[in-house]
């Protein structure tokens, strides 16, 4: 695998998967291949008023196909980065450049441990290419897969997990919505993740923990999981809030990246 270097990418679809939520494909070169562990992700590096500045987003797709990526990217408002990549146009074709692939997040050897996934919103990205090396390298794992959103709209990806359910019988897919409508029409859990998580695992010693998402959830999850035994170094975390974003420009840093091209 190539270390990590900054890669022209060519963006090739945006679809709105749910609300302010987009796929975006992006091709690269064939010269210059991506091969990432599941769990990476890329740093784009954007222009803002003639400054450089870094936005990372997590691997969404197979890291079996090298040629092409897709990002799973939460549209915020006012947001610079995600509002300029969600609202680029891929019938022109834009280029844009990253550092890829960057983070250890990344799956560790499960030994005969369970293996718990939680993400709330976008946090979902790196557990789909972990889903795929969990079944291929290690099937026998129960592996559960817990994913929260606001309102059921927000649950992206649900009818690949449901499939999935249905072809590999350690798999278990435990979707909850925080706010569902009044008219009742979400008839599964309602509420937090980590009230879900305590209530079906009150025992996490045996388990391995990966946590992805805003800090809010990424913390109560740590911590919990360790109220409820999981050992400390069996708890692996990907924040995706602003501290992180700091992380990532030191991890930018390493590389020592060109001066920032101006975004189309
Ligand atoms: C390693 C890593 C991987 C990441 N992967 C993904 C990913 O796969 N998908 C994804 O959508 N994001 C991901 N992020 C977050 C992403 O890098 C940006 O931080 C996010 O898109 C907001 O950037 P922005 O420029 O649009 O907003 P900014 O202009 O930086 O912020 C604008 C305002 O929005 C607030 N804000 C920032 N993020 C959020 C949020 N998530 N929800 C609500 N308000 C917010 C900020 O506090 C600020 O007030 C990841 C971050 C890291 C560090």
């Amino acid at each position: 695998m190539s270390p990590p270097h900054q890669r022209k990418v060519t963006l090739v679809s945006n679809e709105v998967v749910a609300p302010s939520t987009h796929v975006l494909t992006f091709t690269l070169p064939p010269e210059d291949p991506l091969e990432f562990v599941p769990g990476q992700y890329v740093t784009f590096y954007l222009s803002r008023n003639g400054r450089r500045v870094t936005r990372s987003y997590s691997i969404f797709s197979s890291a079996l196909h090298h040629d092409r990526f897709r990002l799973l990217i939460k549209r915020i408002p006012d947001g610079f980065g995600s509002s300029l990549l969600c609202g680029l146009d891929p019938l022109r074709r834009p280029e844009l450049v990253v550092l890829a692939p960057l983070g250890k997040f990344t799956l560790r050897p499960a030994g005969g441990r369970s293996i718990l996934l939680v993400a709330t919103g976008t946090g979902l990205a790196p557990f789909v290419p972990m889903l795929e090396q969990i079944r291929r390298e290690e099937p026998s794992t129960p592996t559960w897969l817990f994913f929260g959103g606001r309102h059921p709209e927000d649950l992206v990806h649900t009818a690949e997990f449901r499939t999935l359910e249905t072809a590999w019988s350690d798999f278990h897919f435990v979707p909850i919505v925080s706010r569902p409508s009044a008219d009742g029409s979400w008839t599964g859990r309602v509420g937090h993740v980590e009230e879900h998580v305590q209530r079906m695992f009150p025992d996490l010693s045996g388990a391995d923990v990966y946590l992805c998402g805003v800090n809010e959830m990424v913390n109560e999850m740590q911590d919990l999981s360790q109220r409820l035994g999981c050992p400390k170094d069996r708890i692996f975390v990907e924040r995706y809030g602003e501290d992180a974003e700091d992380a990532d420009h030191a991890a930018a840093q390493v590389v020592a990246p060109a001066p920032a091209p101006a975004c189309p």
